[in-house]
């Protein structure tokens, strides 16, 4: 796997990025595994860590610069940075159940006219992806499980990713697996992020959720939100410990149960929609489950539950309420 490099060393590859205009900075570099950082074996991010002290705050395209880098340093990693170069990056892990969760996200997508993998990809040294975009209009955030979903990252605004042709701690090289252009980012994954906070000039506006619609404020209405939305938590963190017979079932059960607290207006701030996709992030580690029959069941489910609000068992507390009402348990 050493013959690539020989061909075109980092350093080549380094100021090429350079020369095209793309920011880029120097990581470590491991050795037979071990990153060759001041913490060895110990190192919690090998290979992948700045070796400069600004890291990708400091990346540049000044050819100089980077020709110095790699001079000092020939064979350290290369350092791309995410939203200073106009990226927006989606690194999917499948060590992590990241191919599961791109299997959902990808689904998401389709559905709405977008192939997420239309654009430029790359292999990580790690058999991982990165799906290279154009950043929409204030970037998108740096962070981990950026969608709920396992596996899957995003790197935007201060953040950066490996590129090719970098050497992974476990010996792959970093390989651009589709040479194409970039698409523009997928507006319909920002749907599915957790929204920013919107303080700071550098905040962009969060994503738009769909209104809640009108909801009752008295008390006995929001004790009653407070009980849908603890037992709509539980029945999602319970699915992915349901076995394989009963995982039909199961989903049905509470994709209807959960559509049920929607009709009575029960779960402020979540549509048909957003349950859609807690419940598909809740069953991704479903083996032998595939996402079309998980959608089927979700859906037969949800519409099982359309305009039954009344089928919905209440806790005792709270008979006599009525969906739609102020509390007419009172
Ligand atoms: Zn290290």
């Amino acid at each position: 796997m050493n013959d690539t490099r020989a061909v075109r060393t980092l350093a080549d590859e380094a100021l090429a990025y350079a020369s095209r205009g793309i920011k880029i900075f120097p990581l470590w570099h491991c050795v037979d595994g071990t990153c060759q950082c001041a913490d060895r074996e110990n190192c919690g991010s090998p290979g992948k860590h700045p070796r400069t002290r600004n890291g990708v705050s400091g990346a540049s395209h000044n050819e100089q610069a980077v020709s110095s880098w790699w001079a000092m340093w020939p064979d350290a990693n290369i350092g791309l940075a995410a939203g200073a170069n106009g990226l927006a990056i989606v690194d999917v892990d499948p060590r992590h159940g990241g191919d599961a969760s791109l299997e959902f996200l990808c689904t998401w997508a389709s559905r709405r006219g977008v192939d997420l993998t239309d654009t430029y990809t790359v292999r990580t040294g790690s058999g991982g992806l990165h799906l290279y975009y154009r950043q929409p209009f204030g970037g998108i955030k740096t962070a981990p499980r950026s969608f709920g979903s396992d596996g899957i990252d995003t790197r935007g605004r201060g953040g950066y990713v490996v590129a090719p042709p970098s050497v992974h701690a476990c010996g792959g090289i970093y390989d651009v697996i589709h040479r194409r252009g970039l698409a523009p980012w997928p507006e319909c994954l920002t749907y599915l992020m957790e929204p920013e906070p919107t303080t700071g000039a550098a905040a962009q506006p969060a994503p738009a959720r769909p209104p809640a619609g009108p909801i009752a404020a008295d008390r006995m209405t929001r004790r009653l939100q407070a009980w849908a939305l603890s037992g709509y938590r539980r029945e999602l963190e319970a699915l992915p410990g349901i076995g394989e017979g009963g995982r039909n079932d199961a989903l049905n059960r509470a994709a209807y149960r959960a559509g049920l607290r929607l009709d009575a207006g029960l779960l402020p701030g979540h549509t048909a929609t957003t349950i859609t996709a807690d419940l598909h992030n809740a069953t991704l580690g479903w083996r032998n489950f595939g996402v079309r029959e998980r959608a089927a069941t979700i859906r037969s489910g949800l519409d099982g539950a359309r305009g039954k609000a009344s089928k919905l068992i209440l806790p005792g507390w709270a008979t006599g309420w009525t969906p739609g009402t102020t509390g007419g348990a009172r």
